[in-house]
Parts: C-alpha cells; sequence; structure tokens
C-alpha cells in the first residue's frame, strides 16, 4: 500500500506528491490527465519567478520534478470511488483497486462552457475564463464578460480597470449578483450591462473579433465587435465521484480545514477542487504542500 495517494496530477496534485516523496514515505499520484487545466492554458505570466511561460511547458517542468522523486506516476487513469476499510481503498474506472494510508484529492475544476458556437475554437485566442490570468492580454481594448453573477460582475469591475470597455451580458432579466457588486459596477463609466441577452455566437478569423447575442425581448439578433470575451457562468469541482464520501459545499467543493484536513480524518484535499479562495496555479500549489504535511502529520500520529 501507499503511505500518501494522490488523486489528481495538476498543480496541487503535483506539488502533494512531490512534498510526500520527500519524506521518505510511499506515494502515488492518479491523474486522468496529467497537468489539469494547465495543459489548456496558453501564455502564463503570474507564476512567481518566472516572466512568462506556457501551459505545455510548465506541466513538462511539474513532471520532470515530480520524476525526479520515487513517486508511482498512474495518467490516464479515472478514479471512480474512495472507501474505508482497513487502508483506504481507491477504485479506478479501469477495475483496478489501490490501497493507502492517507489520500489527497486534488482532481481541480473546469469551468462551465456556454457551448455557443466559437467559443471552442477561440479558446485562448480572444475567449477567456480567467481575468486575474488573461486581464492584461486586453489592454486598451473591449471585451465583453458572458455572466451576472458574483464572479462575472467581479470580473466586468476588475476589467474596467484594465480594457478601455467592458460589455457584461447576462441571460436573465437581472443581474444575480450581490447588491454591492452590482452598485460598483453601475458606477463604472467603461461598463455597459446587456440583461435579458442571450448570446447565440463568438466570431472571428484567427481569433476574436466579436460576439452575437439574441435580445430576449426583441428576439433581434445583434452584435457587437470585441477583442476578447470572458466566460463567467461557473467553475465547477470534479468532485461529482464523492458525493457520497467527503464533506462539500453548496458548490460541490470539498470542505478543508487549514491543514487541508477533509471531514474524513486521513483523507485530504487541495487545489481548485477544494472551498478554498481563489482560484490559482500558485494557490493550488500551496495547498498541496499543506495537505501533503497533513497526511504525514496523521501518518506519524496514528
Ligand atoms: P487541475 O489543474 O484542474 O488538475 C486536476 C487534476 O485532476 C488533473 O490531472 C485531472 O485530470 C485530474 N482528475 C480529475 N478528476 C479525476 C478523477 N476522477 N480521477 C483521477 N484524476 C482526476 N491560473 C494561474 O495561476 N494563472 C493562469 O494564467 C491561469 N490561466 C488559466 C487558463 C485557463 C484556460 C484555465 C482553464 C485555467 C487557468 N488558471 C490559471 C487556473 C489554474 O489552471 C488552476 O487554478 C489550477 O490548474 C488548479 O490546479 P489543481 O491541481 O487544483 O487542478
Amino acid at each position: 500500500p501507499y503511505d500518501v495517494l494522490v488523486v489528481g496530477g495538476g498543480p496541487a496534485g503535483s506539488s502533494a506528491a512531490i512534498y510526500a516523496a520527500r519524506k521518505g514515505i510511499r506515494t502515488g499520484i492518479v491523474a486522468e490527465r496529467f497537468g489539469g487545466q494547465v495543459q489548456d492554458t496558453l501564455g502564463i505570466e503570474n507564476f512567481i519567478t518566472t516572466t512568462y511561460t506556457e501551459g505545455p511547458k510548465l506541466v513538462a517542468n511539474l513532471e520532470e520534478h515530480v520524476r525526479d522523486y520515487k513517486v508511482d506516476i498512474m495518467n490516464s487513469m479515472r478514479a471512480k470511488s474512495l472507501q474505508k476499510k482497513d487502508l483506504f481503498e481507491l477504485e479506478l474506472e479501469n477495475g483496478a483497486t489501490l490501497k493507502s494510508k492517507t489520500i489527497v484529492l486534488s482532481t481541480g475544476a473546469r469551468w462551465r462552457n456556454t457551448g455557443v458556437p466559437g467559443e471552442a475554437e477561440f479558446k485562448n485566442k480572444g475567449v477567456a475564463y480567467c481575468p486575474h490570468c488573461d486581464g492584461p492580454i486586453f489592454e486598451g481594448k473591449d471585451v465583453a464578460v458572458i455572466g451576472g453573477g458574483n464572479s462575472g460582475v467581479e470580473a466586468a469591475i476588475d476589467l474596467a480597470g484594465i480594457v478601455k470597455h467592458v460589455t457584461l451580458i447576462e441571460f436573465a432579466p437581472e443581474l444575480k449578483a450581490d447588491n454591492v457588486l452590482q452598485d460598483r459596477l453601475y458606477s463604472l463609466s467603461n461598463v455597459t450591462v446587456l440583461a435579458n441577452a442571450r448570446t447565440s455566437e463568438i466570431y472571428g478569423s484567427d481569433k476574436v473579433e466579436g460576439l452575437k447575442y439574441v435580445d430576449r425581448e426583441t428576439e433581434e439578433e445583434k452584435s457587437i465587435e470585441l477583442a476578447g470575451v470572458f466566460i463567467q457562468i461557473g467553475l465547477v469541482p470534479n468532485t461529482e465521484w464523492l458525493q457520497d464520501t467527503v464533506e462539500l459545499n453548496k458548490f460541490g467543493e470539498i470542505v478543508v480545514d487549514d491543514h487541508g484536513t477533509t471531514s474524513i480524518p486521513g483523507v485530504f484535499a487541495a487545489g481548485d477542487c477544494t472551498n478554498s479562495a481563489y482560484k490559482q496555479i500558485i494557490i493550488s500549489m500551496g495547498s498541496g504542500a499543506t495537505a501533503s504535511l497533513g497526511a504525514f502529520d496523521h501518518i506519524i500520529r496514528n
């Protein structure tokens, strides 16, 4: 059996695996797709110590660092269920079962997609999901934010300080964000809010040039010229398979304390799959280290 079995091979899981292996304990990492969301990222400018890197390059660095230690990397394997017997038993989709004294869950999250034509095609070519990451790329340009919940309105306020103009598009007749955020949004001179609007297409040639939407009251289709579209309709944690196992909050995020401990002693969690504030590479790496040290602490006490 493993001492620490990490589920998820993104920045959180990689960090957890390295911290565990450095304690000289048996460490394994199971990942459906090693690298996680970082695989899908183009430019990264906020990974401190590196002014600019690209997703696939950072993933290669992550893998090289993990492989520098005695860690069993089990890539292209998806965890299906977790049970506590004598040891924890992690069942995989391929039928295998892995045993471990402790578990670190780091299965990350995925951005909810609108599914409109052009969204997938222009991903990283004007279609973006993270204002903290990609906002500065659109300095001085016109952008839209799709989604009028708290994250959409926060994104619009954030972007308004960087870009030339922001159009916020909400499907429902009213914004759902907290009133303080809405007040702040409406106080900004370079933001237009379009409620009751259904985005119908993101168009462009080699990159985004604009967006079409349908005014739901008149059913009229209109178009706006833009350089970027930020999609903010939700971040979904990859925790469906854990629903009846560990405590999740109403967003489906694994509830952890400041040691990365979940509701089950011996099970720790880190990164975007948890209720941690803010979802970023550097933050998930930090929480991966925390969870792994928490797991080590658990092992020496039990
Ligand atoms: P993830 O990266 O999501 O990794 C999750 C891992 O778990 C993957 O290996 C996945 O395959 C695996 N997994 C999931 N379910 C299972 C299962 N059932 N069994 C086994 N394995 C499973 N952050 C920044 O700091 N800077 C940026 O510039 C930046 N740009 C971004 C651009 C894009 C397009 C996206 C999508 C995100 C961006 N982020 C950026 C956010 C950043 O990528 C995430 O915060 C970070 O990757 C979270 O790390 P994680 O390890 O928690 O999860």
